[in-house]
């Protein structure tokens, strides 16, 4: 891609060759606006990436799951990497192959495997002994083998903040790396299991390729491991993909999926020596992160004595990040402005003091009635709304080219409603 997905045109911010102002002036604001060909460049940009090891993408619907995104990527060839059954009916819903899906989480329930046992998934990294006994215990009565995949905690820092870092010992996920290979011995062991793959997943916004080379590593031991106790498995899954740039000063950059690639090539050499192992990916964020934009509009303006306010129409029920992880967002008005800047800390109408989506921020000075586009803001958006204060869920548009389209119809009440009755 030559030019960014998100840049001014005729001093007017556009997704790809549609200007933001008209979509807003359609479909409203809040709204979540993806640009096509970021999505399915950033997949190719993994594919690419990995060509020369056999590999799949298993897109993790986590980080967004809306159809119309999963349905672009079913296009692209991806697999997925789900974390629930509701994930899964996504995924089929969108047209996307179940035979290309990982289910990757602590807590699977009863109803939840066999859903994903009926539909026939490529493996289940399971993360504990006790999801190990369940699911040979469902598949037996089911009449089937459940391929499953072991999720190592290879107990390596991915140097990211501490609530997406997920292969410390410390942390929920995973089974400790020193008992691994007892582990993979009883799995190996009961009879409707079929032990297919090793997992991990280390965390999430890593920067940096050292922490994946570090945790492949200690797969690649493991597997060989395994391979002298006859254990043989043909499925390596590192887990989530690169961080993205957030756009805040300081930050170094993350690497590209070049240097991705290499590094994660470099690091399974040790596997030369085995049969033929597949390599999955979990990419979430590096995916549909820099593809989306929150574009909400400014309600008011506070200009207090200690500080300058901007309310609008977007609040952290829309977009959680800020006030869940206190991450930066880049944001740029959609009509350019001056270069003249204001700190304020914008806001939304939530009655919380956490209800914030930048703090001290120097943006040119808004009025009431700009819009103002929130961005690196695709992924982990939409998919951690919620309805707090009973706010409607945003609209969600695809731009492809001159082309858009609302791939999720703004939230009406009649919607929030449903399923509630009185009670007297
Ligand atoms: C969240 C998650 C991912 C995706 O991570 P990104 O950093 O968004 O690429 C992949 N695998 C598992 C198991 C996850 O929990």
């Amino acid at each position: 891609m030559t030019r960014p997905p998100f840049h001014y045109q005729d001093d007017t911010l556009h997704c790809e060759d549609v200007p933001l102002a008209t979509i807003a002036a359609e479909v409203g604001t809040p709204t979540y606006v993806y640009s096509k060909q970021a999505i399915t460049g950033a997949y190719r940009a993994y594919d690419d990436a990995l060509a020369g090891v056999d590999h799949l993408v298993c897109y993790s619907v986590k980080a967004n799951s809306s159809l119309g995104i999963l349905s672009m990527l079913v296009a692209e060839g991806a697999g997925a990497d789900i974390v629930s059954a509701g994930e899964l009916y996504r995924w089929q819903r969108a047209g996307g192959d179940p035979g290309k899906v990982v289910f990757s989480g602590v807590g699977k329930t009863e109803a939840e495997i066999k859903a994903a046992l009926a539909a026939g998934i490529l493996a289940f990294n399971v993360e504990s002994i006790e999801e190990l006994v369940a699911i040979d215990r469902i598949a037996r009565a089911a009449g089937v083998v459940a391929p499953v995949a072991l999720r190592v905690n290879p107990d390596v820092d991915a140097q990211t903040h501490p609530y997406i870092s997920t292969g410390l010992k410390q942390n929920k996920f995973g089974i400790a790396a020193d008992v691994a290979r007892d582990v993979f011995r009883r799995a190996a062991g009961m009879p409707n299991l079929l032990v297919r793959g090793i997992d991990c997943h280390i965390g999430s916004q890593l920067t940096k390729t050292a922490p994946f080379s570090d945790a492949i590593a200690r797969l690649c031991k493991l597997v060989l491991d395994l391979a002298a106790d006859g254990i043989a498995i043909d499925l390596i899954d590192i887990g989530g993909g690169l961080g993205i740039d957030y756009g805040k000063d300081g930050d170094a950059p993350p690497p590209s999926h070049g240097e991705y690639g290499a590094a994660v090539k470099a690091a399974l050499a040790p596997l030369k020596a085995l049969p033929p192992i597949k390599l999955l990916v979990e990419p979430g964020r590096s995916i549909v992160g820099p593809a989306g934009t929150l574009v909400t509009r400014v309600l008011y303006r506070k200009p207090g004595e200690t500080k300058h306010f901007t309310i609008v129409d977007a609040a952290m029920n829309d977009l959680l990040r800020p006030s869940f992880y206190g991450s930066h967002h880049p944001m740029q008005p959609v009509h350019k402005k001056s270069a003249a800047t204001q700190v304020t800390d914008i806001v939304g109408p939530i009655c919380e003091t956490g209800d914030f989506l930048a703090r001290d921020r120097a943006l040119p000075p808004l009025a009431q009635g700009d819009l103002l586009a929130i961005g690196a803001a695709g992924a982990y958006g939409m998919t951690m709304s919620s309805n707090y204060n009973t706010r409607p869920r945003a609209a969600e548009v695809v731009v492809d080219g001159k082309r858009w389209r609302i791939i999720r119809e703004r939230e009406t009440l009649e919607h929030l409603l449903a399923g509630e009755r009185t009670f007297s």
